[in-house]
């Protein structure tokens, strides 16, 4: 019995000073296990854990942004009716978004539509609208058409293009049944008609990476991944890998110099800004937009605060979906110093967050001065 118990310890220890061997991700450190015990209690799941913080810091929630703020990435209710146009619009007056992008892009008479309800109504210079294209079936001559498209939304009103949806690159089909690469040269006239009308182009492409990954417990997303069926792209037979679409979407701005993208939520490049900063030197219309990675900023406010400061010329505000009560989480995380505060969701992010401090010339290009800058077609009017 002795004896058997020595070989176990023996065989423990040896099996732990393997783990030990075991290479760890740069800056990690691999966790002790808690001395070969089992907890007494059945161990709660992860959405049952949710311990109330005992951290006593000074906090300082921002109900509104220190400056006059665009947000780039508006999806608000369609901007047909008085009633919408006032709702939405009252939540910006309270929330000090002075102009919110249409980015649900619209075409022709729906287009024409909403131009003429907002300029009917008492928030008339307060929301521009984007185009959008259809990309479904797209074959020989499609550029053309949409391009021509493209002319007549301009000269409707429309001052800039988007969102193009993740769709395009992850799903949309040509005419031929094969999936349509973003980087198609069929398309090549639309992108080169935005540069000559100076507007930008505003791009979704992919998805958070690990939405690629198998879903296991080593995936960062696995709640939001077990908990919607439509943000799996696992499955390579139906989907292209994330590097795959990463490739595509760089050639496609890379034979586009003259064309001003922004592409969106960081392209997903929020976990490895340096990757972005590489993209921001060597594409110098590169912009983007901070939408729906705030858990990516906020758990990384040092590297973060770096990069908002280096890149402060390339960065727009967007909040992506319009929830009023969310933006406040944005300001504090731009403007404070606070510390280990909570996020607004937590599939997204199952950790809490701190703030950039970013310095206020950062902030004015960052809430305003960078959208007006790409975006001739915003009223400049209530901007300091
Ligand atoms: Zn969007």
């Amino acid at each position: 019995m002795r004896q058997r118990l020595s070989v176990a310890l023996v065989a423990m220890a040896a099996a732990a000073s393997l783990a030990a061997q075991q290479p760890t991700t740069p800056g990690q450190i691999r966790p002790r296990p808690a001395e070969g015990r089992d907890p007494e209690f059945p161990p709660p799941n992860i959405r049952e854990y949710k311990p109330r913080s005992t951290l006593v810091v000074p906090a300082h929630p921002v109900p509104r942004p220190k400056f006059p703020t665009i947000d780039f990435h508006g999806h608000p209710t369609p901007l047909t009716t008085p009633e919408s146009i006032n709702r939405v619009g009252e939540a910006m007056d309270s929330l000090n978004l002075r102009v919110m992008v249409n980015a649900s892009g619209s075409s022709g008479d729906r287009l024409k539509q909403q131009i003429a309800a907002v300029a009917a109504s008492k928030y008339k210079g307060r929301f521009v609208m984007f185009t959008t294209l259809n990309l479904q079936d797209v074959g020989p001559g499609s550029g053309a058409r949409l391009a021509a498209q493209l002319e007549a939304d301009v000269a409707a009103g429309a001052v800039g293009i988007g969102e193009i949806g993740k769709g395009f690159g992850l799903s949309a089909r040509k005419a031929d049944g094969t999936r349509l690469k973003l980087d198609d040269p069929e398309l090549d006239p639309v992108w080169e008609t935005a540069a000559r009308l100076k507007i930008p182009v505003f791009i979704h492409v992919a998805d958070p990476s690990e939405f690629f990954e198998p879903l296991d417990y080593r995936n960062e997303r696995w709640l939001e991944l077990a908990l919607y069926s439509g943000r799996r792209y696992q499955d390579r037979t139906r989907f292209p890998s994330f590097e795959e679409l990463m490739a595509e979407r760089n050639r496609l701005f890379a034979r586009h110099p003259k064309t001003t993208w922004v592409i969106a939520h960081l392209g997903w490049h929020a976990n490895d800004l340096a990757r972005l900063g590489r993209m921001f030197d060597s594409l110098p219309n590169l912009y983007s937009e901070v939408g729906a990675i705030l858990y990516d900023l906020g758990r990384q406010p040092r590297a973060a605060r770096e990069f908002f400061v280096k890149y402060q010329d390339r960065l727009l505000f967007g909040k992506d979906s319009f929830q009023p009560d969310e933006y406040p989480y944005y300001w504090r995380v731009f403007e404070t110093f606070d510390e280990y505060f909570d996020y607004y969701r937590d599939y997204h992010a199952f950790w809490k967050l701190y703030g950039l401090g970013l310095p206020d010339a950062v902030l004015k290009k960052l809430y305003y001065g960078n959208a007006l800058k790409i975006t001739p077609g915003i009223p400049r009017s209530g901007f300091p």
